[in-house]
């Protein structure tokens, strides 16, 4: 087991930033965390890093109690936080050297991370003269440096540029691949592109658990057809996965099919084999995007 919550809440004053949040996950997977501004999902990333402690509730990372095993959660964990401090004055390699002394890491693996990262190029410079991409890489190489289980960053991407952000989204999917990756967002698009899995969080409570594919697959999807004659509701509802169908106007037909599946070409079939002739074929789909916004509203 990653990371194991149960019942988390946490009270800041008279403010309940998170309530009563339970969730889990297994396996070497990328999980986002995803959920407008002030949702709380900072918060439950500093209980998992045993930066702060619960105000109820209970969780692990890696086995391990964040209340009474913080030396071993912290060894278990990679965190980049949402502001990550750095020092701009000093050296890539330097703040890396100095971190890994810290950390009681060889110095080997100063070099091994600066690698892992594309930092190689840019290790000669000073933090300062990075790029905010290339400052995100050093925050990712510092959380590596003790080779951690599992990996909680705080909106990696944010305010990277469009190119910065796709260089930062393959090597956070590259480094999914043998380690637990726990990441918030509140920008759907970042979990479409990188993760298998997204929990959504909104005014601090938990209001979707789900693998992407069955997100995607539990989505419907509005084929609007028009005919140039009229057709019985009940034949279009022969057509695979069809759901509902409403006569709109005249001969237009709005079809509702339970899949992501583009279902055009069926319909295409289906009038071609009811010698039908389509006048207009439009998809309309039911987005993640547009999901996250209900769910969120
Ligand atoms: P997110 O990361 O999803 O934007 P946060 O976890 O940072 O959300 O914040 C959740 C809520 O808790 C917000 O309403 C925020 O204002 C409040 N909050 C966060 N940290 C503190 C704090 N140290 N003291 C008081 N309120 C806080
Ligand atoms: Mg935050």
């Amino acid at each position: 087991m990653s990371i194991k919550v149960k019942n988390i809440s946490k009270i800041y004053g008279s403010q309940k930033a998170l309530n009563n949040i339970s969730f889990e996950i297994n396996r070497p997977e990328i999980v986002g965390f995803l959920g407008p501004n002030g949702a709380g999902k900072s918060t439950m990333m500093k209980i998992l890093t045993t930066y702060i402690n619960p105000s109820e509730g209970e969780a692990e990372v890696n086995g391990y109690n964040v209340l009474t095993d913080t030396k071993n959660v912290q060894k278990s964990v990679g965190y980049l936080p949402e502001h990550n401090p750095l020092y701009l004055e000093q050296y890539v390699r330097e703040y890396l050297s100095f971190n890994a002394n810290v950390y009681n890491v060889d110095k080997s693996r100063v070099d091994e991370v600066i690698n892992l990262t594309g930092l190689t190029p840019e290790a000669h410079k000073t933090i300062g003269q990075l790029s905010k991409g290339y400052r995100q890489r050093v925050g990712l190489a510092n959380a590596l440096l003790h080779n951690p289980e599992v990996l909680i960053l705080d909106e990696p991407t944010t305010g990277l540029d469009p190119n910065q952000l796709i260089d930062i989204r393959n090597l956070i999917k590259s480094l999914g691949k043998d380690k637990t990756v726990f990441l918030s967002t509140h920008i759907m698009q970042e979990v479409e592109a990188m993760c298998d899995r997204v929990i959504i969080i909104n005014k601090g409570e938990i209001v979707a658990n789900k693998k992407l594919k069955e997100m995607r697959d539990g989505q419907e999807q509005i084929v609007i057809v028009e005919f140039d004659y009229r057709v019985e509701d009940a034949f279009l509802l022969k057509l695979p996965n069809a759901k509902s169908v409403k006569n709109t106007h005249d001969f237009i037909y709005e079809i509702t099919f339970s899949t992501s599946e583009d279902m055009r070409s069926h319909v295409f079939d289906f009038a071609h084999d009811n010698q039908l002739k389509i006048l207009q074929l439009n998809q309309k789909n039911a987005s993640l995007e547009s999901l996250f916004r209900e769910l969120t509203a």
